[in-house]
């Protein structure tokens, strides 16, 4: 099965990034990770499992490849690979019994708020969402039966900023474990274990994958008996990720460096653009110097991201004109690929959050959400300057019919 590569100690990021958890197949020196079709595997004698593989439910060694890559570029001990990133927060949450308690963020990945209130509560699990950006707030919400604080920093779409090394100290002051969903920084321009979370979670769906082409999710740590109970779960549940979509991660997370450097540098752009616009009434990035938490971006974060948010005077109907609007940027859901993305959380992504828990958020109704990707800036920007016209444009006229 995969040899991992001997890599020196001090490899740098860009390096592990490409051979962390692989090498040279030691059957045959195949240069790239095979991808493990098969569901079973030899025995040399009842319960003998050759080289420890059984079952690929359990362990596959493509899989295996992918958890040692995502194990190194995070900092951690361990990876486990599940099919979405939703059945990681599921293997999470498959650890608590009724009557636990999650102090959780309030402006998260819908469907993360989803599966908290419409799926655990149901089973007694209990929930307090807060602005995670306020460490007192966080401090105020836990209570003795507390076992995860879970927070998303930069967050969806808000893009606010949760301090890392705060929330570590508040969780395991209450006994709790620090949950960080590293999503839209990844570990490229964040390592939330180094900053003492204990579980980094990820949809591979987005950056690491990086081209839109899969569904996965991933959970990272340290601490060994973690591991062994959400390995546990990954197993009894099922939720586990298939080979030929760890081979296409692994892809992905090769040239991880070289996109986000890219993917950050067109977001700096695009945001300077859209912050000098009649037309715009904030944006939000963590790179603007206007941004509420620049302090804590500088502190644990390399650049401030691929992932920026706007509001446009018009409102809902200007930021649907907007969307609408534009020609090298899609209007879709997800983020994360080379390809350019727009979206209005609103009503996409966040719809399954209820409007008024929604605004109470701070998440306006005519919030636009931009995904930038790596194609040439000059088009982006030319883009978004075509697409803001033609949306005020039809405010114009709307307001014309009106008066
Ligand atoms: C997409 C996303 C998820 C859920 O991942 P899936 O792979 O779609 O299940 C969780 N958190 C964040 C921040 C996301 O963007």
């Amino acid at each position: 099965m995969a040899d991992t590569h001997d890599l020196p100690d001090d490899a740098r990021f860009e390096t592990r990034a490409i051979h962390a958890g692989q090498g040279p197949d030691p059957h045959n020196g195949a240069g790239m990770t095979p991808v493990y079709l098969t569901s079973t595997y030899a025995q040399d004698a009842p319960a003998v499992p050759r080289q420890g593989y059984e079952y690929s439910r359990t362990t596959n060694p493509t899989r295996t490849a992918l958890e040692e890559n995502l194990a190194s570029l995070e900092g951690g001990a361990w990876g486990l690979c599940f099919a979405s990133g939703l059945a990681s927060t599921n293997a999470l949450m498959d650890r608590m019994n009724p009557g636990d308690h999650v102090v959780a963020g309030n402006d998260l990945y819908g469907g993360t708020y989803r599966i908290f209130t419409k799926v655990f509560e149901r089973f007694g699990v209990e929930y307090t969402f807060v602005d995670t950006s306020d460490p007192a707030k966080v401090r105020e919400a836990m209570r003795p039966n507390t076992r995860y604080v879970y927070v998303e920093t930069p967050s969806n779409p808000l893009l606010r900023l949760t301090d890392i090394a705060a929330m570590a100290e508040l969780a395991h002051a209450g006994g709790a474990q620090l949950v960080v969903d590293n999503t839209f920084a990844t570990p490229h321009l964040q390592r939330p274990l180094e900053h003492g979370a204990d579980i980094v979670l990820h949809s591979l769906s987005k950056y690491l994958g990086g081209h839109s082409d899969l569904i996965g999710g991933a959970l990272v740590g340290r601490d060994e008996a973690t591991r062994e109970e959400l390995a546990f779960f990954q197993n009894a549940v099922g939720g586990c990720l298939a080979p030929m979509d760890a081979f296409l991660v692994l892809r992905g997370t090769k040239t991880l460096g070289v996109r986000m450097d890219r993917h950050c540098e067109n977001a700096a752009a695009v945001a300077e653009y859209l912050s000098n616009h009649d037309a715009v009434e904030r944006v939000i990035y963590p790179g603007l110097p206007d941004h509420p938490q620049l302090m804590i971006a500088q502190r644990q974060m390399a650049k401030p991201g691929g992932m920026l948010s706007f509001e446009l005077n018009g409102g809902v109907e200007a930021a649907n004109a907007f969307a609408s609007a534009t020609r090298v940027f899609t209007l879709a859901e997800s983020l994360g690929g080379v390809e350019s993305l727009v979206e209005v959380p609103p009503s996409m992504t966040h719809a399954s959050i209820p409007p008024e828990v929604r605004r109470a958020a701070g998440l306006a109704d005519g919030l636009v959400r931009l995904s930038v990707g790596i194609e040439h800036v000059d088009d982006l920007v030319a883009d978004v300057e075509r697409a803001l016209s033609i949306a005020v444009g039809s405010q114009a006229q709307r307001a014309g019919a009106a008066s």
